[in-house]
């Protein structure tokens, strides 16, 4: 007899990340690569209520590690933003009548079959963001991963969010009950660097609960959300309770945010676009019955810091991985380190030789470490901080140069030298680019670990318990890590989200992440 597993969060474990030095699995990638190669350069359209819908204007999504090589061509809706994000918010507005009567645990069945799609062809979901978004094979695995991580733990969330929630028995002759009803239509704005884990997760977080919504791909990594579309289609997912609007932040975004008949905002990117979309979220519109809710996650300047007393082969470990990762694209990257002066010099010498070891190369390349940033203004904004470093008086301890002739190539960067309240101490700059900043004291590296505007992910490393505790109280970030890096966190084990400017504090992966889509309703009769 097979045993049905009741699905709870409690039973939720994450994806296994797939071993590449298992010849059998790196041959399934390869294979998963020269598949998705024969299908790179393919027109694809906006799905408005399940329909097809092709624009004359388009727009190309390249490989940024070979520039030259076209990975999709997209329907622009720019060329009619305000029709076409229009019909888009109808679509979803019809749909969301039906949509919010299904009950949560089918809707939690769409999530789980999803993530079953995903789960059998894994290496072709992670071989289109090997091509699409620069990730390496286990940069893309771990995306894989974490997307299906996504599913079945928001639909194991809904299903304890379902029903009627415990209250106090009234003092009076009355039934009393209270449940969570979802908020309407949402528009969702993922960002590139986590294509198909973000994407998929802010997207289907929000349809659980029983919202319909407006998804605007980001324009680097359309293709991906493109294969999520056909994996809900694949999944049974009613039409139009996920629309796929391709186009610019600029124009379909800002009309999307504007709309009166948006109920809430689902963003993840930058701060400066996270800051715009809170404030133009706040205005109320002609016909607007409701005030919008906005859950931003944004950007970080995250810091490691290596006390005196520390392991300094783990700690540069740690550093080298969480800097240069993803080519330091990821919002959880390590681009300050703090370390006490008393280390600094046998530290950064570890850094460095760890650094200089990092293969560089093309993502298809199974052995690749670190390969291309995401576009020409990544490239650029990479190169002018490290110009600026220099000018405001660091010294480079490493690479410090790119070459965009093919793909935009960044070198790891580590700069030394760098004064709290420079420039690049400040400012993500989302590349392979490490400020490295001497303390005093623990003191003096807490003080200027938590001197930004943000607050996201942070990392100690101390052979001190006192010490360690010490961040538990002072080191104001939503992730911090201890003796360990701070990259990697894992949905359910690691809720996400940080403090102050990086966001709302929303907590991906976390069991009360949910709740930001929906409303209580407390319902009372009288016996
Ligand atoms: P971005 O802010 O440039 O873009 C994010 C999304 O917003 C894209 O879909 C973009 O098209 C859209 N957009 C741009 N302008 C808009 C506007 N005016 N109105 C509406 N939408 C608009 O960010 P990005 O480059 O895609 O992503 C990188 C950023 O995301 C970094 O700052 C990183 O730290 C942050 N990030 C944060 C988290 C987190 O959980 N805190 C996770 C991943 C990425």
């Amino acid at each position: 007899m097979v045993m049905q597993t009741q699905k709870s969060l409690d039973e939720f474990r994450n994806e296994p990340f797939v071993d590449y030095s298992v010849a059998e699995n790196a041959d399934a990638m390869r294979a998963a690569i020269e598949e998705v190669r024969t299908e790179l350069g393919r027109e694809y359209p906006l799905v408005i209520n399940g329909e097809r819908i092709t624009t004359e204007k388009s727009f190309e999504s390249i490989n940024p590690a070979e520039k030259s090589q076209v990975v999709g061509i997209f329907s622009d809706a720019d060329a009619d933003a305000q029709n076409l994000t229009e019909q888009a918010i109808d679509a979803a507005t019809n749909a969301f009548q039906l949509w919010k009567q299904v009950s949560p645990a089918d809707r939690a069945e769409y999530l789980f079959k999803a993530a079953a799609i995903i789960r059998d062809r894994k290496h072709y979901y992670s071989a289109w963001m090997v091509f699409e978004t620069g990730k390496t094979w286990a940069e893309a695995d771990g995306d894989t991963a974490e997307a299906i991580d996504f599913l079945e733990f928001y639909g194991r969330e809904m299903l304890n969010w379902a029903g009627h929630l415990p209250v106090t028995p009234s003092p009076y002759p009355e039934n009393n009950t209270f449940e969570y009803i979802p908020l309407g239509v949402g528009a969702i704005i993922p960002p590139w660097n986590f294509p198909l884990a973000i994407m998929a997760g802010m997207t289907m977080a929000a349809v659980v609960c029983g919202n319909t919504t407006v998804l605007k791909p980001s324009p680097d990594a359309p293709t991906i959300a493109y294969k999520f579309m056909e994996v809900l289609e694949e999944a049974g997912l009613p039409a139009g309770v996920v629309n796929f609007v391709p186009g610019s932040g600029t124009a379909v975004g800002e009309h999307l945010v504007a709309s009166p008949k948006i109920r809430f905002i689902s963003f993840t990117g930058s701060k400066t676009v996270g800051l715009h979309i809170y404030e133009e979220a706040a205005k109320t519109r002609p016909g607007q019955k409701w005030m919008k809710r906005v859950v931003a996650e944004m950007g970080g300047k995250d810091a490691i810091i290596v006390c005196d007393d520390a392991d300094l082969d783990s700690a540069a470990e740690g550093v080298v991985q969480a800097a240069f990762g993803f080519q330091g694209q990821k919002c959880s990257a390590c681009s300050r380190l703090i370390v006490d002066e008393k280390v600094h010099d046998e530290l950064m010498e570890k850094i460095v030789a760890l650094t200089n070891q990092i293969k560089v190369g093309l993502p298809t390349d199974g052995d690749t470490q670190m390969t291309a940033v995401i576009n020409q203004k990544s490239f650029d904004k990479a190169t002018s901080m490290i110009n600026k470093g220099i000018e405001e008086g660091g010294k480079v301890l490493t690479g410090g140069g790119g070459d965009s002739a093919n793909g935009f190539y960044v070198e790891p960067t580590i700069i030394d030298d760098v004064a709290p309240g420079a420039t690049i101490e400040q400012e993500e700059i989302f590349a392979p680019v490490l400020a490295v900043i001497k303390a005093k004291d623990y003191d003096h590296a807490l003080e200027i670990a938590n001197g930004t505007d943000y607050g996201l992910t942070g990392a100690v490393y101390s052979t001190t318990q006192a010490n360690l505790d010490r961040a538990r109280r002072d080191f104001h970030v939503g992730n911090l890590y201890l003796n360990r890096k701070c990259t990697g966190a894992l949905v359910g084990v690691h809720p996400f989200g940080g403090f102050n400017m990086s966001g709302t504090d929303s907590k991906a992966g976390g069991r009360e992440y949910l709740l930001q889509f929906m409303q209580g309703k407390s319902i009372a009769q009288k016996n």
